[in-house]
């Protein structure tokens, strides 16, 4: 079972996205849903709104507790700005030692789309970027591998067991990054099963 925090922002189509890679998603809106998770997804929305809800359920505590002890986790837009680190509001939760500036392209119409080259893939991925943050890799920053580009930018990014997207790709069909990171999970999905059984 893979986890999307379910308090505020685009947490349906994650659920939708994997439950396409043929895997079991699951809702995550309180301590309990935390239980038996093999991945979480922190999904895009508002930061701010997505920060203090997660308190408030009681939430942000045993998942910063999970993901510092190896829970894969992807955040995208807003949850990769959770993830990081920063001075400006919200306050962080500081899981991955990447500065996270937010709104760095602009405000809502400077929301962009792009096909980018990202290092797993040999197809460019459309990447939707709404009011997408910038990350902000220094030099070579130990631990931190950044799997694409977008001009200078670094938008795809893992640091152990976190992977870190500017874009939205539960906003396109294409599942490649989903896959890619239950493939963090160890999660088999359903394009690796048939395979797998394609010889039966
Ligand atoms: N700009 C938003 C924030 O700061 C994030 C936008 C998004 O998730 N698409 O929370």
């Amino acid at each position: 079972v893979v986890g999307v925090l379910a308090i505020q922002g685009s947490f349906a189509l994650h659920v939708q996205s994997l439950r396409r890679c043929g895997v079991e998603a699951r809702e995550v809106r309180k301590p309990a849903n935390l239980e038996g998770l093999r991945g979480l997804v922190v999904p895009g929305g508002e930061s701010t709104v997505i920060a203090l809800l997660t308190q408030k359920y009681g939430l942000t505590q045993p998942l910063c507790e999970r993901a510092r002890a190896g829970l894969p986790v992807f955040g995208t837009c807003a949850g990769a700005i959770l993830l990081g680190r920063g001075e400006e509001r919200p306050e962080r939760w500081s899981l991955v030692d990447v500065e996270v500036e937010r709104n760095a392209y602009g405000t809502q119409i400077e929301s962009f789309c792009a096909d980018v080259k990202l290092a797993p893939f040999r197809e460019p991925f459309h990447c939707v970027f709404i009011r997408a943050p910038k990350f902000h890799v220094a030099g070579e920053a130990p631990g931190v591998e950044v799997l694409g580009r977008c001009g200078q930018d670094p938008v795809l990014l893992r640091s152990r067991n976190f992977l870190l997207a500017a874009f939205h790709p539960e906003l396109t069909a294409d599942l490649r990054v989903h896959q890619l990171f239950l493939e963090q999970c160890g999660v088999s999905t359903a394009a690796e099963m048939s395979a797998q059984s394609g010889g039966m």
